[in-house]
């Protein structure tokens, strides 16, 4: 009876989806894949056009501003917008004919954080459990956090097998369980000895409570529904994106049938490798660069220094004659650090800390330094 009260709701839902649905993508003008980013453009412009200040007395516009407002709520919260792909509006405001405590109002239905994964959004906690999100690293090169780059990745995730479209019978069939007739539950029998036996009633083991077997197993997934598979992905990494930057696939993490997919959560890590001898500190650089004594007293010494820029690889530093460094002493090249993410074309500062070896008894230094001092 459950089951089927489950499977009317979410029959309804879907049904609505089709029926009645306010599209929060066509609202907002933006595409189904559109990111954070693009849905803030868009909010922005609309909301500015149909702010109620703007159009006083226009009902038109003050009921725009609301579904642009409520489309730019649910599809900035990857949460809400996971289940508004799969169940539309109706899935966002607590299910379908929910009857249960929760209030129709503003999504209701939803879990914040933290708690069980596979909880229900629905009422009656029915309806698919979404899985878990899940996470993965890629290590970016310094250089590429400031030139920006276009990644290319694969990652292997489990996803419902297309072969037996994830029922993992190659012949799409099921058979009722020889062992438990179908219930799904058998009896077991327990000797108590005085002639007292005892019945207990568990779940098939063969079946695992389903009533069903299959008997033809599909190959590609070996009867699971579902297998790890390698999936392509493409990321953008703009000009001075912040080091652990989280990249949000929307709906991409694992799945299996039955199972809504959480989120794939790409991290961004800064490669230790290749970062030219600068460190990175926000929008900042900073890097340490050796002087000999000599130079450090007496200047007259210039060196190009490898910088990412692909227009300008190099920065030179430079001391004239008798112009002389201090040990510790940082010099400040300003707009020579990452790219600021405002897309205004500007930088941070490169900060160079100089530092001086003093050579340990040499003797023939310390004899020239003597005579110069
Ligand atoms: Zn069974
Ligand atoms: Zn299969």
């Amino acid at each position: 009876m459950r089951s089927a009260i489950a499977l009317f709701f979410l029959f309804s839902t879907f049904l609505s989806v089709v029926l009645s649905e306010s599209d929060y993508y066509k609202i907002l003008g933006v595409d189904r894949n559109a990111d954070e980013k693009e849905i803030k453009r868009a909010y922005r412009e609309l909301s500015k056009k149909f702010h109620p200040d703007k159009n006083p007395g226009d009902e038109e516009a003050q009921n725009k501003y609301m579904d642009i407002t409520n489309a730019y709520d649910v599809l900035m919260d990857s949460e809400k917008r996971s289940v508004y792909d799969r169940y539309g509006e109706d899935g966002i405001k607590g299910g379908a004919g929910n009857g249960g405590g929760q209030g129709r109002g503003g999504g209701g239905g939803f879990r914040h954080g933290g708690g069980d994964p596979f909880s229900s959004f629905f009422g009656f906690n029915q309806g698919p459990p979404r899985a878990q999100d899940v996470s993965s690293e890629i290590q970016v090169d310094l250089a590429d956090f400031f030139n920006g780059k276009d990644i290319d990745f694969n990652i292997s995730l489990r996803d419902n097998c297309d072969k037996c479209k994830g029922t993992g019978s190659s012949d799409g069939l099921k058979h009722p369980c020889d062992s438990c007739g179908g219930r799904g539950r058998v009896i077991q029998r327990f000797n108590m000895g005085n002639g007292m036996i005892q019945k207990i009633e568990t779940t098939c083991p063969k079946c695992q409570g389903s009533g069903q077997v299959i008997k033809n197993k599909c190959k590609t997934c070996r009867g699971e529904g579902a297998y790890d598979q390698i999936k392509n992905f493409n990321l953008h990494v703009n000009p001075g994106t912040p080091r652990n930057h989280i990249e949000k696939f929307h709906g991409k993490g694992p799945t299996q049938p039955g199972i809504i997919a959480g989120d794939l959560n790409i991290i961004l890590k800064e490669s230790p490798n290749s970062n030219l001898g600068y460190r990175r500190s926000g929008n900042n650089l900073y890097r340490t660069e050796v002087l000999s004594l000599k130079e450090a007293l007496f200047g007259d010494w210039e060196r190009k220094i490898r910088f990412f820029d692909e227009y300008n690889p190099t920065i030179t530093i430079k001391r004239n004659k008798f112009q002389s460094v201090s040990d510790g002493e940082i010099e400040v090249i300003k707009g020579k650090g990452m790219p600021i993410l405002n897309g205004n074309d500007e930088y941070g500062n490169l900060y160079i800390e100089y530092v001086v070896i003093f050579p340990v008894a040499n003797k023939k230094l310390l004899q020239s330094l003597h005579d110069e001092l």
